[in-house]
């Protein structure tokens, strides 16, 4: 076995991080290593200034002439653009509206309206809960549609694909474990069965390099809260391939989804594009911050983003398994990093007592039931040095059963 790295090559490898410069672009609070940016992402000085001018000069002093002289009107589509580039989309087939959630109903929809002869939707059993919850939802106003999962009606997604399947819904990478499938491979596979495909980015949006058009996805969503450092609750984003601008339809057919929203027509035209996956007005003051949040993003490297992001993970379980591995913690992560998220898990049964007290002593990672303890890691803010010390602070926690204190084991509604 190799030797395991010590404190002097981890400094080395700060040393020589092209990333390093960006941690100073965002606000960590002191005594806090933040494992927890797949989950929400930190504040950030720019973010702050969006937010300051949107409130005290475009809001307080324009009023309602920001909606014009502000490009308030036109966010939801500048944002999605520059979005687009995280995520290999050409201009024009993202727009940031809504949540995750409502924009996996608009994309179930769409779908289902391209392929009107099929009715079956196909995702994971082990997918994130709300796509499942807005894919029964749509089942449920559809007739005749049905939903088939991967780990309860097969073992492997590829199996449930059929001539009977309309659309896909997966997640590109697990939120549990990390995996993370071959986006070109399995968008292939499904078209070759004559069905579409949403792909969920929630976890890999800002994490690692996309490439939406490349692959020739069809519909994409995916959150801004999360990677990408938007703000808590930030606007979800929404992708539709050129090829299928034409035939857009989806039931929340608000007024910004209106070929001409000022007419006041009484009754619903869709816009072009990918305007047509709007519905109603969104909240500026989220967007501005999610502004100044992708202003950080605009300077970022996605390539060498994705090699922070494997070096982070590698020595994360490196070190967790060297230090801690007599303390029966299991890696549910592939070792494979080509086929890993920017997320490590760990499983342990007491792992939630673990992690309250891991987040008691600063080291903020998450929870997942039933047993899963989950580390983020997010290149641009997390520094070598922290995964060490976080190890360090987890095996003290493990070495001294410090986490067998009752308060640990007292559960809050957000875990
Ligand atoms: C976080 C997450 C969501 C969240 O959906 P919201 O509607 O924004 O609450 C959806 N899907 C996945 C895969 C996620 O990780």
């Amino acid at each position: 076995m190799s030797k395991t790295k010590d404190l002097a090559a981890i400094e080395n490898m700060d040393a020589a991080d092209p990333l390093r410069a960006f941690r100073s672009r965002f606000i960590l609070p002191e005594g806090v290593i933040y494992l927890d940016g797949n989950s929400l992402g930190p504040a950030s000085p720019a973010v702050f200034a969006e937010l300051e001018k949107a409130a005290k000069e475009e809001w307080a002093n324009g009023l309602i002439r920001s909606w014009n002289t502000a490009g308030w009107f036109n966010l939801p589509l500048e944002l999605g653009d520059r979005i687009g580039r995280l995520v290999g989309a050409a201009k024009g087939q993202t727009v940031v509206a809504d949540t995750t959630s409502i924009n996996i109903y608009k994309a179930l929809h769409a779908a289902l309206a391209l392929r009107p002869d099929r009715n079956v939707i196909v995702a994971e059993g082990g997918s994130f809960p709300t796509d499942l919850y807005m894919a029964e939802g749509v089942a449920s106003t559809h007739p005749g549609t049905s939903l088939r999962l991967e780990g309860i009606d097969a073992a492997n997604l590829e199996d449930l694909i059929d001539d009977k399947t309309a659309v896909v819904l997966v997640n590109h990478v697990n939120y549990k474990t990390g995996a993370l499938r071959d986006m070109a491979a399995l968008t292939s596979k499904i078209h070759a069965a004559g069905a579409l495909v949403i792909w969920d980015l929630c976890h890999s949006a800002g994490a690692l390099p996309v490439d939406l058009d490349g692959a020739e996805a069809d519909f994409a969503v995916g959150c801004t809260y999360k990677y990408l450092n938007g703000g808590p609750g930030s606007q979800a984003f929404i992708y539709a391939a050129h090829k299928h601008h034409g035939g857009i339809v989806q039931p929340l057919s608000g007024w910004w989804a209106h070929a001409r929203p000022f007419a006041m027509e009484h009754s619903f035209a869709g816009g072009e594009g990918i305007r047509r996956f709007q519905c109603g007005t969104q909240p500026m003051l989220s967007l501005r911050a999610l502004k100044g949040a992708l202003d950080i993003w605009d300077d970022v490297d996605m390539q060498a983003l994705r090699k922070k992001s494997i070096a982070l993970t590698d020595l994360f379980i490196e070190l967790v398994e060297a230090r801690c591995g007599k303390h029966g913690v299991v890696l549910e992560t592939t070792r494979d990093s080509e086929r890993r998220g920017s997320q490590v898990a760990f499983s342990h049964a007491n792992a939630y007592e673990i992690m309250q007290a891991l987040i008691e002593r600063g080291v903020i990672g998450d929870f997942r039931a039933p047993s899963i303890m989950r580390f983020g890691f997010t290149p641009l803010y997390t520094s070598y040095r922290d995964v060490w010390n976080a190890v360090e602070v987890l095996k003290d926690i493990l070495d001294n059963s410090a986490w067998k204190n009752p308060r640990f084991a007292v559960r809050s509604a957000v875990t």
